[in-house]
């Protein structure tokens, strides 16, 4: 609805807005229309000539007992986050760059590894038009099962028939070594099985990566390590636009930005997890960089703020043009 000066002045608009409205909620009246469960979470937005979309895959619950969080303090920061009644969900997101004629992948979500309230990536993708066979790259942060599960089906079979696996060399190492399988806690021990099932899927196209280097026009690896051994952030950039793709740096927005040192029981190496979101989160606030997050409130792109104690979080616009 577009609203002349004079329907302003009027107060013509505040008629016009109160009879759409009106027609809207009869419409939903007539037909029964509540909600039977989510719309497919998909958000488009550009960086310079690299279009980069948000695909919700779902979400999880991570209590605050998760994070070795004080309880005091953990429920002083939903209260001020609003949060007080809620359960501590996060949301699970991937995101699709179109390079060109080329659609890459960043992470596939969680497919059935973590229940029902995820999987729902592939249909993200095809509210965007996009079928699974048209992905030419899968490019992994990491290898838990919230990232690489969705790159293989309930039989064990690849999701994505055309797509190359592009992960990090270091966690590929990790997530294959038995001695490690072997140390790590029962509950965790299927991570290590899933992870080798999904590349073994992709076997005879899959490319390994290491340090911090161009892995294609446009994208960039930047090491972060700790959260897992090779988890990896992916730096887009387009002409004088970038968009810093941090992946698992934050779980929890409401508890970390506050508290960087909290960090969830399954990082692998606690105390170079919490020196590296220390690090990442200095770096985006100082470069002002355009951050988006695996873990972050869909659509999951924003800035962070450098506070006195801790960080803050601000949501990018709706891109409102796409
Ligand atoms: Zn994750």
């Amino acid at each position: 609805m577009t609203l002349s000066r004079r329907q302003l002045l009027s107060g013509a608009a505040g008629a016009a807005m109160a009879a759409t409205a009106l027609s809207h909620s009869r419409i939903a009246t007539a037909k029964g229309t509540q909600a039977s469960g989510p719309l497919p979470g998909v958000v488009r937005r550009r960086i310079g000539d690299i279009q980069v979309t948000a695909l919700l895959d779902g979400y999880m619950e991570m209590p605050a007992g998760l994070f070795s969080a004080p309880k005091a303090e953990a429920e002083r920061l939903k209260k001020l986050a609003f949060k007080s009644s809620q359960p501590n969900l996060s949301p699970v997101n991937a995101f699709l760059l179109t390079v060109g004629d080329r659609l890459i992948l960043i992470d596939s979500g969680a497919a059935n590894s973590f229940g029902p309230t995820l999987g729902r990536l592939p249909q993200a993708l095809a509210a965007n038009g996009i079928g699974v066979e048209q992905i030419d790259a899968v490019l992994l942060t990491h290898m838990h099962p919230d990232h690489i599960a969705g790159t293989i089906d309930a039989s064990g079979q690849a999701v994505f028939p055309n797509a190359e696996m592009i992960l990090p060399e270091a966690d590929f190492r990790y997530w294959h070594d038995d001695g490690a399988m072997a140390g790590a806690p029962n509950a965790f021990k299927p991570f290590f099985s899933g992870a080798r099932q999904a590349v073994k899927a992709y076997r005879g196209r899959t490319t390994q990566i290491s340090g911090e280097k161009e892995v294609m026009a446009g994208v960039r690896a930047l090491p972060l390590h700790g959260h897992t051994p090779g988890h990896t952030g992916y730096l887009v950039t387009s002409g004088d636009e970038a968009l810093f793709i941090w992946a698992d740096i934050i779980h929890n927005a409401t508890f970390q930005l506050a508290h960087p040192e909290w960090g969830p029981t399954f990082d692998v190496d606690p105390a170079q997890a919490a020196k590296t979101r220390q690090r990442a989160l200095d770096m985006a606030a100082a470069d002002e960089l355009m951050v988006a997050g695996m873990h972050l409130p869909f659509p999951a792109v924003g800035y962070i703020e450098a506070r006195t104690e801790g960080f803050g979080y601000m949501t990018a616009d709706w891109p409102y043009h796409l």
